[in-house]
C-alpha cells in the first residue's frame, strides 16, 4: 500500500495478444509520489473494423495529460497509423479512483469516444463533488474512532480533498452491467474491494487488472464503512472470483508496477500478505489499542498521504476481524456513556489460528 516517490519509466511499451491485438502501455506521472500506466488497444472487431480503445485516462494532474498525448503520438509513429484522442472508439475506466479517471475532464474535450465505467463507481465520475463531501465526512468519523488527534484529522481531510481542483463531474455514456459486461471483444469481471465498481478487463490472453492485482505492491484497502462494496471481505472474494475467471491468462497488465506473468502465484502472494497482516493485528491487540496505534505499529512513522493510506489499510483489517467476532471493544462503557464520538480501543478475543481466508 505504500506510496513512495516514484518516477514513470520513459517510453511506450508494446504487447501483442495471442489473436493479434496490439497493446501500447503509456507511462504517466500520476502524482509526484505515484507513477502508473494507461493502455491503448488496437483490436479487430468481429465486423472487421479496427477498434481503438483507451483503458483508463490517468490523473489529469501536472504533466499527465501531456504525457498521454505524447504517448499517443509515439504509438502513431510505431503503429504507422494516426491514433489521437479524436480517433478513439471507447474509453474504459477500470475503477473510480482519481489516478485512473482524473484525465477524463481533458480527454472528453478532444474525443467522441464512448466512455464506460461500472455502475458502482459511476457517481465517482458523474457526481464527484458530492462523493468527495460524503466520504470526507465519513473519513472524519472514522479518524475520530481510530483515535487520530483533531489537528492531524484536519490535515488528513485537507489532503484527501486536494484532488477537488483536479476534476469536474463528467458525463459517462454507458455502464458495464447494462451492456452485459462485454464491450466488443473485451470481457469484464466485476471485482469489488479496492473500489466498489472495480472491473478487470480481459482481451484474448491478456488481462488488464487495474488496481485489483498489482506486482510488487499489495493493492490498497480501506474499511467498507467509508464506501459500500469496498473492504477486505469484498476484496478477498474478488481475488477468488478472478482466479477461476482468468484461466488461460498469459499476461496481466496493471495500472501501476510491472506486468505479471504468473497470475495465480501473485494472487496467492497477496492472499498470504493479508493473512499475515490480519495475524499481526491480532498479535498487536493482545493489549487494547486504537486503530491509529495499530497502524503505527504496522507501518511505522509514515508521512503525508501515507498516514491516510496506513490508517485506512489498518482500518480495513480491523473491520474484517471485528465483523467476524475475533476482536472485542475494550472501552465499551466509555462509548455507552458519552454522546461525543470517541476513540475505540480493540482487543483480541482469539488467536491467529481462527483466521480463515476465502
Ligand atoms: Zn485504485
Ligand atoms: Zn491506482
Amino acid at each position: 500500500m505504500e506510496a513512495s516517490r516514484e518516477v514513470a519509466p520513459a517510453g511506450v511499451q508494446c504487447y501483442e495478444t495471442n489473436q493479434g491485438a496490439m497493446i501500447y502501455r503509456i507511462p504517466l506521472q500520476l502524482f509526484p509520489m505515484l507513477a502508473g500506466y494507461i493502455y491503448l488497444v488496437l483490436v479487430k472487431n468481429p465486423d472487421g473494423r479496427l477498434l481503438k480503445v483507451l483503458i483508463d485516462t490517468g490523473s489529469g494532474y501536472g504533466e499527465a495529460n501531456q504525457q498521454l498525448e505524447q504517448g499517443l503520438q509515439s504509438v502513431s509513429e510505431s503503429a504507422r497509423q494516426r491514433v489521437s484522442l479524436q480517433d478513439l472508439d471507447f474509453v474504459l475506466i477500470t475503477h473510480g479512483h482519481i489516478d485512473h479517471f482524473g484525465g477524463l475532464t481533458y480527454v472528453r474535450t478532444a474525443t467522441n469516444a464512448r466512455v464506460g465505467v461500472h455502475e458502482l463507481d459511476l457517481r465517482n465520475l458523474t457526481n464527484y463533488e458530492e462523493r468527495l463531501t460524503i466520504v470526507s465526512r465519513r473519513l472524519d468519523d472514522f479518524f475520530i474512532e481510530a483515535g487520530v488527534s483533531e489537528e492531524r484529522r484536519r490535515r488528513l481531510i485537507e489532503m484527501y480533498r486536494f484532488t477537488k481542483i483536479l476534476y469536474r463531474s463528467t458525463r459517462v455514456d454507458f455502464t458495464y452491467e447494462a451492456v452485459g459486461m462485454q464491450v466488443g471483444p473485451f470481457k469484464l469481471l466485476h471485482t469489488p474491494g479496492h473500489s466498489a465498481g472495480h472491473v478487470v478487463i480481459r482481451l484474448h490472453d491478456v488481462l488488464f487488472s487495474g488496481d485489483h492485482v498489482l506486482d510488487q505492491t499489495s493493492p490498497h484497502q480501506a474499511p467498507e464503512r467509508l464506501t459500500l462494496s469496498t473492504g477486505l471481505d469484498h476484496y478477498l472474494k474478488s481475488l477468488a472470483a478472478l482466479e477461476s475467471w482468468a484461466d488461460g491468462i498469459r499476461l496481466t497488465l496493471g495500472g501501476h508496477k510491472e506486468p505479471i506473468i504468473d497470475l495465480p502465484g501473485r494472487l496467492q502472494q497477496i492472499r498470504e500478505l493479508h493473512r499475515q497482516r490480519l495475524c499481526q493485528v491480532i498479535d498487536l491487540l493482545a493489549e487494547p489499542r486504537t486503530t491509529a496505534q495499530v497502524s503505527q505499529d504496522l507501518f511505522g512513522e509514515v508521512q503525508g498521504y501515507n498516514v491516510l493510506l496506513a490508517l485506512e489499510e489498518t482500518g480495513a483489517h480491523i473491520e474484517y476481524l471485528h465483523q467476524r467476532g475475533l476482536l472485542g471493544i475494550d472501552n465499551l462503557a466509555q462509548l455507552e456513556g458519552g454522546s461525543q464520538p470517541t476513540a475505540i480501543r480493540y482487543k483480541r478475543l482469539t488467536g491467529c489460528d481462527r483466521i480463515k481466508l476465502i
